[in-house]
């Protein structure tokens, strides 16, 4: 999965840097590095395979650390009124609730992008 070739080349200044590996947040690894929501943009997808044929919603291209990633799943099964975890630094819900997940993450001022179908 190599199709996220998101281009962050309106940046006005460099992004923090991590303090364990030396990377720029996107490059980074670690988790220990955040970016502002308003910097970040979420991608959604509807995926039927990686849950043996179930539907969820995953949440990918996130640049938090796991305990807000969890924060934010926590939020966004309370909203979505579904199940969820979060896998390899993205955040899955049960079933397809791309439109209320959009929803939820623009209020906390993301941006979103819709992927696949
Ligand atoms: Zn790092």
């Amino acid at each position: 999965m190599c199709a996220d070739r998101i281009v962050y080349s309106t940046h006005p200044r460099p992004d923090p840097l991590c303090p364990r590996c030396g990377e720029p947040a996107e490059r980074c690894a670690c988790r220990t590095v955040e970016l502002p929501p308003n910097r970040q943009t979420a991608r959604l997808e509807h995926d039927r395979k990686r849950r043996r044929g179930k539907s969820v919603t995953v949440i990918g291209g996130l640049v938090l650390s796991e305990a807000k990633l969890t924060e934010l799943t926590k939020l966004l099964k309370n909203r979505c009124g579904a199940g969820g975890t979060v896998k390899d630094g993205e955040i899955e819900i049960q079933g397809d609730h791309r439109d209320k997940v959009a929803q939820i993450l623009h209020e906390l001022g993301y941006r979103t992008k819709m992927v696949g179908g």
